[in-house]
């Protein structure tokens, strides 16, 4: 993705004023094959914005999607041949999958539509098994003619997994895909992701406001704030040392495993309206470090302390030699 950017138009009432959301501003990233990209934040932080831009369900205000370096046509062959090569699986198991049809009915339909000519009965069996077993649903025999409420919230999702498979994508968007399971099968879900990913060489964008979970499974974070990047790089570099202030406060509210809530960030106020996002780093009014140049200039993205590469920045004024409170105040050294 390059550039990406997404305002609405909102017309206000009860209470709202009218304006534009500022939803994303300018975000690019890229999605290697083989690798789990994990994107941070609240709710509210654009990343759900996002991951639907990337899957196309909502277009770009400005910016290009890029499959394999080339530019993402927006006709309607290209969209249909773009969406067999992303697929987004969504956060709710319990309402992605009709109740009244079985597992075998969920996949046999993208199987169907994807594999462009008839399939016989039992090549089409034979593939809903296929997808059972790549998702760990096994025997496949005891899932195929199951209904959805015969299944756990966990085994439910893995059947929208599969569904995703069946289409042979080589990009999966996974939007919040635990957050509405139970703590115990949370894991079991994120280590199929894993193993996906591995296995299928997927590149996969797991989208979390769990900074916990994006360090168990993603190779890369980036941590979205009020619409833009605020932190991105190596996902072990981010959580052993956050260079964002914003990154810190996330990882001091990473949430208890056993709790099933999102983190609240207690004391230091809720993430701005996006209508009228505050001048210059987005962050300064909750920011505790925050400085006078903070609420008057976007910081510049800069290489964090501990980067031996680029692969870890953050936005913020702290990094930048003139405007870290310490070297500021001492006097010029000969
Ligand atoms: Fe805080 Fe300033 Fe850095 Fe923003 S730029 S995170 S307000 S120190
Ligand atoms: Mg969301």
């Amino acid at each position: 993705a390059r550039n990406l950017t997404k305002h609405f138009k909102v017309h206000g009432g009860l209470g709202r004023g009218a304006g534009v959301v500022h939803a994303v501003e300018d975000i690019s990233l890229a999605l290697p094959r083989g690798t789990v990209t994990a994107v941070v934040g609240e709710s509210g932080s654009g990343k759900s914005t996002l991951a639907r831009m990337l899957t196309q369900l909502i277009s770009p205000t400005s910016g290009e999607l890029l499959l394999d370096g080339e530019p993402v046509r927006g006709d309607a062959k290209s969209r249909r041949a773009y969406t067999s090569r992303v697929h987004l699986v969504l956060q709710d198991p319990f309402s992605s999958l009709n109740s009244v049809h079985t597992v075998r009915y969920h996949l046999e339909r993208p199987l169907k539509l994807h594999a462009g000519r008839r399939l016989g009965r039992e090549e089409l069996e034979r593939r809903v098994l296929d997808l059972l077993e790549r998702v760990s649903l096994t025997p496949a025999d005891n899932y195929i003619d199951k209904y959805p409420h015969e299944l756990s919230g966990g085994q439910r999702q893995r059947v929208a997994i599969a569904r995703g498979l069946a289409v042979e994508p080589e990009v999966l968007l996974a939007d919040e895909p635990v957050s509405m399971l139970d703590v115990s099968i949370r894991l079991g879900v994120l280590n199929l992701l894993d193993e996906l990913r591995e296995r299928e060489q997927l590149a996969i964008l797991y989208v979390t406001h769990d900074i916990a979970s994006a360090r168990y499974l993603a190779d890369s974070i980036v941590v979205m704030y009020a619409g833009e990047i605020v932190e991105s790089g190596d996902a072990v570099r981010i959580t052993d040392a956050p260079a964002h202030p914003y990154t810190q406060l996330l990882l001091s509210a990473a949430p208890d495993p056993e709790r099933a809530e999102p983190p609240v960030l207690r004391g230091r106020g809720a993430p701005p309206s996006l209508v009228s996002p505050p001048s210059g780093c987005r962050f300064h009014p909750r920011c505790p470090f925050a400085m006078p140049v903070c609420a008057e200039q976007a910081p510049p993205t800069l290489q964090a302390p501990d980067a031996e590469s680029a692969r870890h920045v953050a936005a913020c004024w702290l990094l930048d030699p003139e405007h870290t409170p310490t070297t500021s105040a001492e006097p010029d050294v000969p």
